[in-house]
């Protein structure tokens, strides 16, 4: 029988023809190691027209006979076996070219291999390329995770996958130790572990790679700074991939930068420490230079013997004083008080024991007046004093009536116990005259007229005032009954904080509404109180009431302020004084820190060891002291520095001609350096005018009190104390 040669033959025998030709695969059937059937996609497979390979041994297509041999050798058993034989082999195509291609075979009928076999080819070169640019690409990203010079780790769930060896080296573990371990053994501590977590999943859900510097561990134990960047892998759950890099030497340069920036930053404390100290030094040297001035200028305008103010300064201050008297249109007076008998006593005596009783005289004559008024040494046994800014001719009774009870105690002198008596003249002014001359010479002349009198007694020059003094002679027996019978109040002057424009505090000020006189002033009844002793039952009342006023505005809502109270020297001598500010305050259940007692420097000076106790206790209990009427006493710095005083109120009188005098400038800026570098509170008092406030502010200053704010008001008056007009902005209840 002719063998089987035309296409289709077989196929369409098998019913198949269709399929064959239409096939996207090359399908071949061989018989005897011949080409039985080719179907046409095979042939093109490899070069041929499907009449060119049929009849040919298979052996052609490929590229020489041993794959051919061992590829038969290899199939005939499982093609034996009725099994599909797989091969990837290379084929020849006609023109000599090569090309892989993917085989299947089968065997017609297993148990007769003569009867040929099906073979199904596939061409696979492109998919090879395909696979081969893949491995090529896996090689070289291995090459770069394995060589690049960053570390880098892909975790799963926080555990490492993989990594790469220059994260080993970095860490100095072995890649194999760190895959399949939780990434947390890298951190240096757990909490360092949480904020890279932590911050990695708020970066992850705005989709942002998370970026930390954080201290890693090594193997060894020891630390370094990595720079971690850290991305999810899209679409891949929780698998995230970081890179690493070692930030040490960077690490250790920021901090050796901000090692130096500190240092440079404590050379500039300690330098500007030394400067501060400098300057307190230069402030100081200015204070006691100032001081040294002053003293050089007392020991020239004062009596050698009693230190009181000789001629030449008494003829200046009267001066000012009438002057001062024609500005505010007040009234001034000019006593002459000569001591009767002193000639007997120091011709019997001798002058020494004459000396002493001048002394002791001038000592008494200082303590019945007011700081403001003059009291001089006219010479020899005659004394002059000048009562500045007086309401009226009932204040000279007030204090001849002091001089005469002050002089009356015998005076204990080495010689002896001794009695002096004065005699006093008064003229005031503008009434006995309107200058210096006219007033000394009609004091001169009452003075005479005293003598004249019977001694130990004081006269007016005009008839008619010398009529109206007995009727102030009670002037302490009436205060007492104002005392008695409620006829005293308290205003109240605002103490302002300039840089907050607020109130910061209250200063209680005494005033007498006595029946007959109207409102009488603290200047005029104080001192009566004062050497009196009624300043003891006055001070603990105005403590009270003020107090009590204080606590009443707290509970209306007006806001928290401290409430000062003025302490006369004896009142802050006086024993029990801080058992009664105690008890006070217990009684007003007010708290401590909202008590301020202002004192003035004479009562601090007054004996130190005394005043350092008693401040000590008030400063335990928690009470502020101000010095009232600073610089117009004697403060001796180092006491100063050493008295746990709180405030220091610039004198009005250095205020009054500020924007004026060179020389007020120079005390004030002084005295607002010495508080600064003692560190006190500083107030500047008698402010009255805008200049005066601009000034003051120029000069560092920012605490007022002064009618330019407000001037002392009734309690009821408390909205316009709380919010005087010249502020704005504060707080209301
Ligand atoms: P101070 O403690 O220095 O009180 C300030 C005085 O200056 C008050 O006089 C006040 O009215 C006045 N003042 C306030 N601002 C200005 C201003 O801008 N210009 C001028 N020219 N004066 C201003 P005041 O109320 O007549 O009191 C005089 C002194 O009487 C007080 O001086 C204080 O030393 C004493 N004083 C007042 N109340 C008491 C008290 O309750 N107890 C004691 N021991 N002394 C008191
Ligand atoms: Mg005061
Ligand atoms: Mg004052």
């Amino acid at each position: 029988m002719t063998p089987v040669r035309s296409p289709g033959q077989l196929s369409s025998r098998l019913g198949l023809a269709g399929l064959m030709e239409n096939a996207p695969l090359g399908i071949l059937f061989t018989r005897n190691r011949e080409f039985y059937e080719v179907n046409h996609e095979c042939a093109q497979m490899l070069g041929y027209a499907p009449e060119e390979l049929l009849g040919q041994p298979a052996v052609m297509i490929y590229p020489d006979e041993n794959v051919y041999l061992a590829l038969g050798l290899e199939a005939a058993p499982v093609l034996a076996a009725g099994k599909v034989f797989h091969a990837e082999v290379e084929l020849r195509r006609k023109d000599g070219s090569r090309f892989w291609c993917r085989m299947q075979a089968r065997a017609i009928d297993p148990m007769q291999p003569g009867r040929g076999t099906l073979w199904f080819l596939e061409d696979v070169d492109e998919l090879h390329e395909a696979e081969e640019k893949l491995q090529r690409a896996l090689a070289d990203q291995q090459l770069i995770f394995d060589n690049v010079a960053i570390g880098i780790a892909f975790m799963r769930g926080r555990v490492i996958l993989r990594c790469n060896p220059w994260l080993a080296a970095m860490t100095g573990h072995d890649v194999a130790d760190l895959i399949g371990n939780p990434a947390r053994m890298l951190f240096w501590s757990e909490a360092d572990y949480q904020q890279f977590v932590t911050a990695s999943a708020a970066a992850f859900a705005e989709g942002e790679p998370a970026v930390s510097e954080l201290p890693l561990r090594r193997r060894n134990g020891t630390i370094f700074w990595a720079s971690l960047t850290s991305r999810r892998v899209p679409g891949a759950g929780d698998d995230v991939i970081s890179t690493i890099k070692d930030i040490s030497a960077q690490h250790a340069a920021e901090q050796a930068l901000l090692g130096i920036q500190a240092q440079l930053e404590a050379r500039v404390a300690e330098r500007t420490v030394e400067l501060e100290a400098a300057v307190t030094q230069l402030q100081q040297e200015v204070f006691e230079r100032l001081q040294a001035e002053r003293r050089a200028w007392e020991m020239a305008h004062h009596d050698g013997l009693t230190g009181l103010p000789n001629r030449a300064l008494l003829h200046d201050r009267l001066g000012q004083a009438l002057e001062q008297a024609q500005r505010d249109k007040k009234r001034a007076a000019v006593m002459f008080i000569d001591l009767d008998r002193f000639k007997s006593i120091n011709d019997t005596l001798g002058h020494a024991v004459g000396d002493e009783l001048l002394q002791s005289v001038a000592q008494r004559l200082k303590n019945v007046v007011r700081a403001v008024d003059t009291v001089s040494r006219f010479g020899g046994d005659e004394f002059v004093i000048v009562l500045h800014e007086i309401a009226s001719p009932d204040d000279a009774v007030l204090v001849a009536e002091k001089i005469l009870a002050v002089l009356a105690p015998p005076v204990c002198l080495a010689g002896g116990v001794i009695r002096i008596t004065p005699s006093i003249g008064i003229a005031v002014y503008p009434d006995d005259g309107m200058d210096a001359v006219m007033l000394m010479k009609n004091a001169d002349t009452a003075m005479y007229h005293a003598k004249a009198t019977g001694r130990n007694n004081f006269q007016f020059f005009s008839r008619q005032m010398n009529e109206q003094a007995s009727r102030f002679f009670e002037m302490e027996h009436r205060l007492q009954q104002a005392i008695d019978s409620d006829q005293l109040l308290l205003h109240y002057q605002p103490l302002i904080d300039w840089q907050r424009r607020a109130v910061c505090g209250m200063e209680a000020l005494v005033r007498w509404n006595d029946p007959e006189h109207g409102l009488i002033s603290p200047a005029e009844f104080i001192p009566v109180a004062e050497e009196s002793g009624l300043i003891i039952p006055l001070g603990e009342w105005v403590l009270r009431t003020a107090l009590a006023q204080n606590r009443q505005w707290q509970q209306q809502g007006w806001p928290l302020v401290p409430v000062s109270v003025n302490l006369s020297p004896r009142q802050f001598r006086q024993k029990d004084l801080v058992e009664s500010v105690r008890r006070i305050l217990a009684e007003t259940g007010q708290p401590a820190s909202l008590l301020e007692l202002e004192i003035t420097e004479s009562s601090l000076m007054h004996d130190v060891t005394e005043t350092t106790a008693r401040l000590d206790e008030l400063a335990a209990m928690g009470v502020r002291v101000a010095i009232d009427d600073f610089g117009t006493g004697y403060s001796s710095l180092a006491y100063l520095k050493r008295f746990p005083v709180h405030k220091l109120k610039v004198d009005q009188g250095f205020v009054r001609d500020l924007t004026t005098d060179p020389d007020d400038v120079a005390i004030v800026t002084t005295v607002i350096g010495l508080a600064g570098s003692m560190e006190l509170d500083l107030l500047a008092e008698g402010v009255e005018s805008e200049e005066q406030l601009d000034v003051l502010l120029g000069l560092g200053c920012h605490k007022f009190q002064g009618f330019y704010f407000s001037r002392p008001l009734p309690a009821s008056a408390v909205e316009a104390i709380f919010a005087p007009p010249r502020l704005q902005g504060i707080i209301r209840p």
